[in-house]
C-alpha cells in the first residue's frame, strides 16, 4: 500500500507510521528524519537544509521531491510506503502525483490525523521532557519559537494539502485527539484493515 499520512507537528505521524510498518510491512519514508540524517552526515543538502529547519521552515520543493523520487525507487519500497511529512505543499503533491505516475503507481490512501491545535504545543513540550528524562538529544527545532513558525507554516502551506486531496475524494480524516490505540484502530479501518 502506499499512504500519505497528513498533520501537524505533534499530531502524531511518527508514532502512528511505526505501528503501520508492522501492520503492512512497507517502510516509513519520513523526510524529516531524511533531512536530520543529512544535516547530521553534513552532506550539501544537510548543510543547505539545517538553518531551515532550525527556525521551523520548510526546505525547498525541488529538494524533498528529489529525496522521495530517489527513495521510493529503492527494492524495500517495491510493495508500497508510508509517507510521513511528505508532501506539504500543495506542489509537492502535484510532484508526487507526477512521479508515481511515471512509475505506473498510484496512492492508495491519504489519512489526516485531526488535532486540536491547542494540545500541540503540550504535546512538543512532553515529547522534550521525555528526551531528556531518556537522556537522549532534543530537536533543535522542538522549542516554542521554532514550534510556532513550524504551525504557521503548517497553517499557510499543508493544511492546502488536505483540502487539495480532500477535493479530490481521496481524504480520509480520523481524529487524532483520543488514544494511540484508539488512533491506529481508526487508522486500521479507514484502510480496510
Ligand atoms: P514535524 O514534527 O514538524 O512534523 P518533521 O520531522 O516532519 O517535523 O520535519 C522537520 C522539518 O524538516 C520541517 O520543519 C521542515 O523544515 C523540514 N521538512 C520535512 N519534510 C519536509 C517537506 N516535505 N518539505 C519541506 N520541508 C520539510
Amino acid at each position: 500500500m502506499r499512504i500519505v499520512l497528513l498533520g501537524p507537528p505533534g499530531a502524531g505521524k511518527g508514532t502512528q507510521a511505526t505501528r503501520l510498518i508492522e501492520k503492512l510491512g512497507v517502510p516509513q519514508l519520513s523526510t524529516g528524519d531524511m533531512l536530520r540524517a543529512a544535516v547530521a552526515a553534513g552532506t550539501p543538502i544537510g548543510l543547505k537544509a539545517k538553518a531551515i529547519m532550525d527556525a521551523g521552515q520548510l526546505v525547498p520543493d525541488d529538494v524533498v521531491v528529489g529525496i522521495i523520487d530517489q527513495r521510493i525507487d529503492a527494492p524495500d519500497c517495491a510493495t508500497g510506503f508510508i509517507l510521513d511529512g511528505f508532501p506539504r505543499t500543495v506542489a509537492q503533491a502535484e510532484a508526487l502525483r507526477a512521479m508515481l505516475a511515471t512509475k505506473g503507481l498510484k496512492l492508495d490512501a491519504v489519512i489526516e490525523l485531526v488535532v486540536d491545535e491547542n494540545a500541540l504545543v503540550d504535546r512538543m513540550r512532553k515529547r522534550v521532557a521525555e528526551t531528556i528524562a531518556a537522556g537522549g538529544t532534543v530537536r533543535a527545532d522542538d522549542n516554542p519559537e521554532s514550534f510556532k513558525t513550524r504551525l504557521e507554516t503548517y497553517r499557510a502551506q499543508t493544511a492546502p494539502v488536505s483540502a487539495h486531496y480532500a477535493e479530490r475524494g481521496d481524504l480520509k480524516q480520523v481524529d487524532g485527539m483520543r488514544s494511540i490505540d484508539e488512533v491506529t484502530a481508526a487508522i486500521g479501518t479507514a484502510l480496510g484493515r
